[in-house]
Parts: structure tokens; sequence; C-alpha cells
């Protein structure tokens, strides 16, 4: 950026190799202020946009109907995709496409791409699962992410460029994405202003222009993000990351939950509920032995009956270094059972395709390498001494 001129961009950014800011974080009014301040007439700024929004375009050299003098300063300006590199692999019979991409400063995250096929009355859906974040500090031991720790917070365009990404990809198959939802790497919650407002980025019909129900945050539980979603009142989708109903489990399962109790977590997700009327959904993934008992299944009825609320079970992904794993079905099932009975509405997760947090981990497995690097190994002997300290507490 020249210096000298004010560039009327959103103060959010990343640490980045690239001082220019990303395009998808700019919102239509400072586009075309920066157009206006270049002596570009507005129509300009909107076709910009329109390249960018509507066609997904890579860069300024797409965007073929503006003068060489606009495409010039925008790439001057702008990072028209901040993704610099990214390489794609297919699972799941081609349906799900998982893309490792590489960040302007080097990092790596992970974005994942599932098709689901028309079935009944439910349409043909496309959804993409993203990363907020390099690596994640919460550090939940059955997470491939987690054992990485923390890298750094993507900024806006980074979040948005991974959905333009694959919008770019199945524009060719006569596709559009219908869905995002926030469960590849990093705690959306604790990235909360770039996520905010990449969720509007991408829900805004001047932009990526996404229905609100579509898009869904997922959280481990971040009190005060919940509670500034619920302030805000958007009518995203909430789903709170469970994982276990007891509060000496689930601060080993989740280590969050020791600053922000479970308790704490399922009322601030009750309020957002309450204010929005949406229901909001509970990830729970299915750990043998360790989270599936009947008694946990009675803890979970008993938190969430009569709240506005949908459980989801997922069998646990084995990618993390751990020895825990999966439940056998027929635990789930009695899992589910017990909820069901309870009223509590539950889904079972069987299907690969369907498991969309288990899809989005293991990139990220990939990354963290085997057999385990040191920082691994020290990080996974830690959590199981003090897992092992908290389980032998358990009631
Ligand atoms: N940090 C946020 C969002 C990203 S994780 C959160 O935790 O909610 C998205 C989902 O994938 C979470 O529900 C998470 O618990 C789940 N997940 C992580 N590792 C998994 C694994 N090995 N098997 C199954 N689900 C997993
Ligand atoms: Fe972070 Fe979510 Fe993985 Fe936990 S499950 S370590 S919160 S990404």
């Amino acid at each position: 950026m020249p210096a000298g001129r004010d560039l009327p961009t959103i103060a959010i950014s990343a640490p980045d190799a690239d001082p220019r800011p990303g395009l998808s974080g700019v919102r239509s009014d400072a586009l075309v202020a920066w157009a206006e301040s270049l002596h570009v007439p507005p129509y300009r700024a909107r076709q910009i946009a329109d390249f960018h929004w509507g066609r997904h375009a890579g860069a300024a050299a797409e965007m073929h109907t503006l003068p060489a003098s606009v495409r010039a300063a925008l790439e001057r300006d702008f990072q028209v995709d901040t993704l610099a590199d990214t390489v794609v692999r297919p699972a799941d019979g081609g349906l799900t496409e998982k893309a490792l991409h590489r960040l302007g400063d080097g990092r790596l995250v992970e974005s994942v791409l599932m098709r689901y096929p028309s079935r009944g009355r439910r349409r043909e859906r496309t959804t993409v699962c993203i990363s907020s974040q390099a690596g994640c500090a919460v550090g939940c031991p059955f997470c491939a992410t987690g054992e990485l720790g923390f890298g750094r917070d993507l900024s806006v365009a980074e979040i948005v460029d991974q959905v333009r990404f694959w919008a770019r990809r199945v524009t060719e198959e006569g596709r559009r994405i219908t869905n995002v939802v926030f469960m590849g790497m990093g705690e959306p919650l604790l990235n909360a202003d770039a996520v905010v407002e990449a969720a509007y980025a991408l829900t805004d019909p001047l932009r990526f222009g996404l229905g609100a129900r579509h898009v869904t945050l997922s959280t481990s539980g971040v009190v005060p993000g919940i509670e500034r979603l619920t302030a805000l009142r958007p009518a995203w989708t909430l789903a709170v990351s469970l994982h276990a109903a007891r509060g000496g489990l689930r601060d080993v399962l989740v280590p969050l939950n020791r600053r922000y109790p479970v308790t704490d977590v399922v009322d601030a997700a009750s309020a957002y509920a309450d204010a929005t009327g949406r229901r909001v959904s509970y990830e729970y993934v299915m750990i043998d032995g360790i989270n599936d008992t009947p008694a946990d299944a009675d803890a979970v009825s008993a938190l969430l009956r009569g709240r506005l609320a949908h459980v989801n079970l997922i069998p646990m992904n084995p990618v993390a270094h751990t020895a825990w794993r999966p439940s056998t079905p027929a635990r789930v099932a009695t899992f589910a059972d017990v909820l069901r009975l309870s009223g509590v509405p539950v889904t079972v997760r069987r299907n690969r395709g369907e498991e969309i947090g288990a899809a989005c981990g293991q990139l990220a497995a990939e990354q963290a390498g085997e057999p385990a690097s040191e920082a691994v190994r020290r990080r996974r002997d830690r959590l199981e001494r003090e897992g092992a300290a908290s389980l032998s507490r358990r009631p």
C-alpha cells in the first residue's frame, strides 16, 4: 500500500507476510471509498465486487472488463486471494474433498467440501467446512488440531477465501455452495472479531450471499463469545462441542471447561436459542469407555432436557495420538436411546461424509506427522497425565 494514502478498509488484520489487506475483508462501502480516492467511478467498485463475490475471481487479471489501470491499482492495494497455494485430495468416493491451503506467511490450514445428494424432500447441499485459526489453543486431546497447538488467528479474508476457493471449483460442475460450517481448524470464538465479520461477509446479499441459517459457528464453549453472538442476534446456527456433561470429565476432553464450566456454556447457548428462536446443535464425540457410559447419557439428558437443543453423536475419528478408540455402534445406539427417551432430540452420525468435524481433523493429523513429533508427544503425555488425574476423580 503506498505511504500517505488513507486506505478505507476494516480494522482487522492478521500478521501476514503480505502487507496488502485481503479484498474479501473489505466491505462494499469501503471498496467504493477506495475507488473514489483514486477518482475511479463507483460503478467500477460494483464491477470488482461482481467479479470477486459473483464469479469468485482469484486475481485482478480475471476482471477483464476493468481498465488495466484499475486492475493494476487493485493488485497494488489488495490481495484478491489470500490463499497462496492449495492442494486438494479426494475422500469418501469423491463426494468429499479436502484442501490444504498455504497462507501468505507459509502457515497451513485446511478446509473440506462435502457434496450431499438430494434425498426425499431434502434438496442437494454443498457444504464447506472452514478453519478460523491456524492450530488451536484449546487442546482437546482427541483432536488433531488441538495437538498442533496454537499458531495464529486467520484474517477475515483468509477465512472467507477458503469458501471462495470451493465456490470457484464447484461452479465448474454447475453447483454452488449452500452451507458453511466453522468446524475446521481453530476455535472460532477465540477469533471472534474476524469470524463475526467473515460470517457477515458470507451472508451479505451484496457479498457472498448465503442464507444466514446456512452458516454454522461451532464453539468449544467460549461463554463471552456466545454472549456476543446473542447480543448481535444473527440467524446463524450455533453448534456447541459438548463431549461431556459432567464437569470433571469435560475438564479433560475440552480443557476450556476449566475456564467456562459446562453449565455456564449451556446457559449462554440457551440464551442464544431463546433470542434467535434457533435450536442449538450439541456435538458429542463418542469415545469408547470414556464418555459413552449410561451415567454420561443421563448427565446429558439432565443438562439439555427442556432446552431448544439437538444432539449429534459422532463416533470419534482416531486421528490424534491417543490410545482412545471410537465407541461401538451398540454403545452409541444405547446412548441415543437414553436421550430420546428423555425427550432430547438426537441424531447418530454414521456416514463418514456426515462426520463434518471428523472429516476436518485429518489433514492436521498429517501435518503433525507420524511418528508423533517431539512437541506433540510432550503435549500428549501432559494431557494423558492430567486426564488420568481428573478421570480418577470422576463421580
Ligand atoms: N473448535 C471448534 C470448531 C472446530 S472443531 C469446536 O471445537 O467446536 C469441529 C468439531 O470437530 C468439534 O465438535 C470437535 O469436537 C470435532 N472433532 C475434533 N476432533 C475430532 C475427532 N477426532 N473425531 C470426531 N470429531 C472431532
Ligand atoms: Fe480446538 Fe475444536 Fe480441536 Fe478442541 S476440538 S482442540 S476447540 S479445534
